[in-house]
């Protein structure tokens, strides 16, 4: 899910963010939290315990991500968009469009080294 983070080493939360988890408090009530990574949260600076406010399940916090990103989208928030990008990015919900872009970028690459010319001389009354 995501790009993957060729240049860079270290630790990042789901939503590309670097963390130190030395800093981050142990939780060990939700390890299926959004946030939790290696038995940390990376989000807050003290663990909610059993009854956070904050704990969302991984795939539920992913769809309702999706979807908002989904909004943003139909309602031409481009701004929006460019603000969350790089968490929208990492958390994989461009994937599709980056897949789309990168194959396009290859077509017009060989289109750019195609003889245009010499094609145009084969269609019939074209001179
Ligand atoms: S947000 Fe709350 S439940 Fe989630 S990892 Fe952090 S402390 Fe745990």
């Amino acid at each position: 899910m995501g790009r993957k983070r060729k240049e860079k080493d270290g630790i990042f939360d789901r939503i590309g963010e670097e963390v130190n988890l030395e800093k981050c408090p142990e939780c060990s009530e939700h390890p299926d939290c959004f946030c939790h990574h290696n038995g940390k949260c990376t989000a807050l600076n003290a663990c909610g315990g059993q009854g956070c406010v904050f704990y969302k399940p991984t795939e539920k916090a992913l769809e309702e991500g999706r979807a908002a990103y989904r909004k943003l989208k139909e309602a031409k928030r481009h701004d929006l968009i460019q603000r969350y990008i790089k968490a929208y990015t990492a958390l994989g919900f461009l994937d599709e469009e980056i897949k789309a872009a990168d194959k396009k970028i290859k077509e017009f690459e060989a289109f750019r080294h195609t003889d245009f010319r010499k094609l145009m001389t084969q269609v019939p009354g074209f001179s």
